[in-house]
């Protein structure tokens, strides 16, 4: 059995279950695997032949596979990756790695659905008909990720905590339209309210004792080790290509745990030359790598809302991996940050000279290609979002019409229900203590 230990190194180590129940580890460390296994260069030598599928559950089993057996394992990844991500030229030396080809056209859908799928799968092993209660925190994306992951699955209530007021209406009506088990919570405050207000409810054992409580945020570990998929992936179809010999992943980042997913993905062999983590105007890592000293802050709001976050939770996760070693991790990781203006002008460029629409995360990691890549490199940026979910901004960027995929103007016809929080803590738990 796989153990799982905390980044804060005061809680006992959890099992893969234990991990994926709780969330976060009572020290309110975020656990970790106590081991990540180098996968075997035969899989490397041949990783372009193999399907997405096939690669995912080859990286699933390094994972969790002395946890699940192998034929549920694989029927969790299958029925996770019901669709594609694909990798799309853009320019010379310039791709897109598609990951917006899922249910809510985000690349959120790959956890919250492997995720979803794992936890029903150890509701149903452990069989005790006590009912599983979701918290998740979003500043857009996330929830209708987990919301729709989870839609319908039987013994799981969903609880979406979002900021009133700071979310797109296309990203609202993606969690607040559907009904069933998944319950929206409009909190009149920002991203970081929802984080704390989720992250308070863990902590409070009044809550604990009354509900199992679990979170589906990017800490968890079933959200974030599946996201290592797609990387394997992107490597296997550029070296289809013929062109992986030194790839540089550029990965838009808020939380960090798209990014800490692809670290992972080195870690156990994957050959990238190295990585960008692109930022907005929350410059909170960025300033790490110039200055070894973590400053967490209150996040900005920008147009590529999904990574406002001033306190990036997957940080510890980086700093553990590399044994807080400032050094090893600016050798592998650059930096870039990048104000509105920017992003606009990005996206109006790149749509001018290649024709291709990005949404306004994707943005920054293009914009990072363009700006960090050397001669004989090749780049690859993680195309985060359809740009259909931020369609004002992105039409008022490219001056020209975006168009609405017909799974996303589907959402747009429901009806809107959410339940109304302030941003204190004692609000939400006596919600809480009434279910
Ligand atoms: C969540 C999100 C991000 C940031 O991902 P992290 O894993 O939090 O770093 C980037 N782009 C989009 C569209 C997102 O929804």
């Amino acid at each position: 059995m796989m153990k799982y230990y905390s980044t804060n190194g005061n809680s006992d180590h959890a099992t893969l279950e234990e991990a994926v129940v709780k969330g976060l580890a009572p020290d309110k460390g975020l656990y970790m695997p106590e081991t990540i296994a180098k996968l075997p260069q035969e899989f490397f030598d041949n990783i372009e032949k193999m399907s997405f599928q096939e690669i995912a559950c080859r990286v699933a089993e390094a994972f969790f596979g002395e946890d699940i057996p192998k034929a549920d394992l694989d029927r969790i990844v299958c029925d996770t990756l019901a669709f594609d991500c694909p990798v799309v030229e853009v320019e010379p030396s310039i791709y897109s790695l598609e990951l917006f080809h899922g249910p809510t056209l985000a690349f959120k859908d790959v956890g919250a659905r492997f995720m979803a799928r794992m936890l029903q799968y150890f509701i149903k092993r452990r069989d005790t008909g006590r009912e599983v209660n979701v918290l998740v925190a979003t500043s857009g994306d996330t929830g209708s990720a987990v919301a729709n992951g989870f839609l319908g699955v039987d013994g799981i209530n969903v609880y979406v905590l979002y900021p009133k007021g700071k979310v797109s209406p296309i990203q609202e009506c993606q969690f607040t339209t559907l009904g069933r088990n998944i319950t929206a919570i409009e909190v009149d405050g920002v991203f970081d309210d929802c984080q704390r207000l989720v992250k308070s409810a863990f902590m409070d054992s009044d809550l604990t004792s009354h509900l199992t409580l679990t979170s589906a945020n990017s800490i968890n570990v079933a959200r974030f080790l599946p996201q290592a998929f797609y990387y394997f992936n992107a490597y296997a179809r550029m070296k289809e290509k013929g062109i992986a010999d030194e790839l540089v992943i550029s990965v838009p980042s808020g939380n960090f745990g798209n990014i800490t997913a692809g670290l992972f993905a080195h870690r156990m062999g994957l050959p990238i030359k190295r990585f960008i983590a692109a930022n907005n105007a929350n410059d909170i890592f960025y300033n790490y790598l110039l200055t070894g000293t973590y400053n967490p802050k209150p996040s900005r709001q920008t147009i590529a809302n999904a990574m406002d976050v001033g306190d990036p939770s997957n940080f510890a996760r980086i700093i553990d991996l590399y044994g807080g070693d400032h050094a090893a991790v600016t050798s592998l990781i650059s930096g870039c940050t990048y104000p509105d203006a920017i992003i606009s002008d990005t996206m109006r460029e790149c749509f001018a000279t290649t024709g291709y629409t990005l949404d306004p995360h994707g943005a920054c990691g293009y914009r990072a290609l363009k700006e960090q890549l050397r001669p004989g490199e090749t780049g690859v940026f993680l195309e985060t979002a359809h740009p259909a979910k931020f369609k004002d901004t992105v039409e008022k960027a490219i001056c020209h019409d975006v168009e609405i995929p017909e799974k996303l103007a589907a959402f747009m016809k429901g009806e809107k229900l959410s339940v109304p929080m302030s941003a204190d803590f004692a609000d939400f738990k006596r919600y809480l203590l009434t279910k």
